[in-house]
């Protein structure tokens, strides 16, 4: 029994541009004052714009993929206020339209990534913002695509939320990331493990069922605690798209 493929966040090119695209994609992206907190460019969310249209390119390799993942980020449509209009990705080197570039490629049939929300808008744009694999047809195909669609929303790691109660067993942890993907302990810190509360952050109560979440393996966990892999949006998903995109 092996746990899904991680997927990992792709980092900003930039903090100082990610910043500045934030808040002019959306000022409501802006530091807000907490206390006596000094903000800092890290210090922000990355939500696209209310009501606008999102233009999202994705391969067209003439096998059904396009429409696959169309279908599954359509999914998110009901519970944000924007528009998506989708593009054909050309598969060369290009200048790409599109403020999310997907390009699909068998390389990323064991885990995709993605930019967080308006941190695409600093990828320069003879590159893709998302990589997703191939193979349509195995199960939690359309999942990967919803997390990492999720992602593209400007939305976090579930499993990383600062109230996360999973009871991990950290030494068995790392043997099982590494055992499974080779990751060093410092990915797991990073990727895995719980992230101090943000103040920049908007926090949703800890939801184990969200899209967003990792699984987690009971041989992670002290007692009797695990989560399988969620292959669908919840009710929690729901209410964070709704509250980021009113
Ligand atoms: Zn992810």
């Amino acid at each position: 029994m092996t746990t899904a493929p991680p997927c990992l966040i792709k980092p900003p090119v930039n903090n100082q541009l990610s910043y500045e695209a934030a808040i002019s994609e959306n000022p409501a992206n802006g530091p807000a004052y907490s206390g006596r907190n000094k903000r800092t460019v890290s210090d922000h969310t990355k939500y696209w714009k209310p009501g606008r249209t999102l233009k999202i390119a994705i391969t067209d390799h003439q096998d059904g993929g396009f429409d696959i993942v169309k279908n599954a980020v359509e999914k998110w449509l009901p519970y944000v206020n924007l528009k998506f209009e989708f593009i054909e990705l050309p598969d060369n080197d290009e200048l790409y339209e599109g403020d999310i570039r997907i390009y699909l490629t068998p390389l990323s049939n064991r885990t995709g990534y993605s930019s967080i929300g308006t941190d695409a808008l600093t990828v320069p744009a003879y590159l893709h913002t998302m990589q997703l694999g191939m193979n349509y047809t195995s199960i939690g195909y359309e999942a990967l695509v919803l997390h990492e669609f999720g992602h593209a929303l400007g939305f976090l790691h579930e499993h990383q939320h600062p109230d996360a109660s999973i009871p991990w067993n950290r030494e068995k942890t790392y043997q099982q990331y590494a055992l499974e993907f080779g990751w060093s302990r410092a990915l797991v810190d990073g990727a895995v493990f719980p992230l101090p509360r943000d103040a920049s952050q908007t926090y949703e109560p800890y939801d184990r069922h969200s899209i967003m979440h990792y699984d987690v393996l009971n041989i992670c966990t002290i007692g009797d605690w695990e989560q399988p892999v969620n292959l669908q949006l919840s009710e929690g998903d729901k209410a964070a798209a709704r509250k980021a995109y009113p």
